[in-house]
């Protein structure tokens, strides 16, 4: 049985004993920073020269350092920059790290694959929101919060599980409820779910039904309409009440068509094999390769994906139709 942590489950006067290293000003990094300023946090933002993000940062009121800097000064330095700068970041900032700090990430890939190797006596934590970051200071500053993960790689102070809970409820976390896992597993999960469901899987059945129904010669608007528009739809569906709801709604002739076909979709063994390169360490390993070669596949995958039809038709759709705009219209009244 899971144990969800709640705010009576945390004591923020942990984090708020504790001056916090905060490096990048990203997604997660301003979400973090301000969360923690506004729960009376002392908080230091670090950020190379010449950040993009200095300013900003600085017109929040935040105090901003470089990262070594900032995690000399600090008793905890929290990883909020680019997975695939990491390791450079922590070498420029390791020797700031003394018995008793503790190193804090949101995702767990540069320690589970061995490419950040903290040192002993120095407490290794995860605190990550399964949120992205703009929701996890909107929540926040409504009073409400995101779910999170926390996971403990090494606990030298042997309290390092309360310190990543109380950075937790610090940051809102604990008001929605925060499950523990381990390195391992949170990285394993989150990569196999991006690439296989949420990003990779939905993305290339979204295109395939797309060029097959084109390819047969219907109409690119119609087919984008099938094939992505409504995804939402069902999607927001699934997401309220689960499959069931989703079958609900939708007509019987959709249910029995969804049920009887879906599965000859579907390749399990494909899955299966995506899983295994991700345990095995060959995926991280292709992608830092990747990335020491200067990114030349991600590139090109990512300009076939831009030169796409569906995303000419899909933008002179989306221009012509109002839907977009009325959410977007809705979003910043929260901000
Ligand atoms: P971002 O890409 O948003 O981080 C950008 C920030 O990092 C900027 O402030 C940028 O500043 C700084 N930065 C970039 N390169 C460097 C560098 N070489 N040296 C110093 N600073 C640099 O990151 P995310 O918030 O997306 O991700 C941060 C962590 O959170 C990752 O571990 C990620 O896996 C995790 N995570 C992310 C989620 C999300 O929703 N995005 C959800 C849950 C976890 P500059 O102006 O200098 O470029
Ligand atoms: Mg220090
Ligand atoms: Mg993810």
């Amino acid at each position: 049985n899971t144990t969800v942590y709640y705010d009576d489950d945390a004591d923020v006067s942990h984090v708020t004993d504790e001056t916090v290293a905060v490096l990048g000003y990203g997604s997660q990094g301003h979400a973090h920073a301000l969360n923690l300023h506004d729960s009376g946090v002392d908080v230091i933002v670090g950020l190379r020269e010449g950040s993009s993000s200095r300013d900003d940062a600085e017109a929040s009121g935040l105090t901003v350092e470089t990262p070594d800097v900032a995690a000399a000064e600090a008793d905890r330095v929290v990883m909020l920059v680019p997975d695939t700068v990491q390791p450079a970041v922590y070498e420029a900032i390791q020797d700031g790290l003394e018995p008793g700090d503790t190193l804090q990430f949101a995702h767990g890939l540069n320690i589970h694959y061995g490419q950040i190797e903290p040192q002993e006596g120095v407490d290794v934590t995860m605190v990550a929101p399964k949120s992205p970051g703009h929701l996890v200071r909107r929540t926040y500053d409504r009073g409400e919060g995101t779910p999170g993960l926390i996971a403990v790689y090494q606990d030298a102070s042997g309290d390092a599980k309360a310190g990543a809970l109380s950075y937790a409820k610090a940051i809102g976390c604990t008001r929605a409820g925060v499950i523990e896992t381990t390195f391992k597993e949170e990285v394993e999960t989150d990569l196999f779910g991006e690439q296989a469901v949420l990003c990779g899987g939905v993305t290339e059945m979204v295109k395939v039904g797309f060029e097959t129904l084109v390819d047969a010669g219907y109409s690119p608007e119609m087919a984008y309409f099938e094939c992505l528009n409504e995804l939402k739809l069902i999607v927001d569906l699934m997401y309220e009440g689960g499959h069931m709801e989703m079958w609900n709604s939708v007509s019987d002739t959709a249910e029995y068509g969804g049920l009887t076909r879906g599965e000859e979709v579907i390749n399990r063994e494909g899955m299966e094999k995506i899983l295994e390169e991700i345990q095995n360490g060959e995926f991280t390993r292709e992608w830092i390769l990747e990335n020491q070669a200067g990114r030349p596949s991600y590139r090109q995958y990512r300009q076939a994906e831009q030169d796409h039809e569906i995303e000419q038709v899909g933008n002179e759709l989306r221009s012509l139709f109002s839907w977009g705009e009325q959410e977007e219209a809705e979003a910043p009244a929260d901000d």
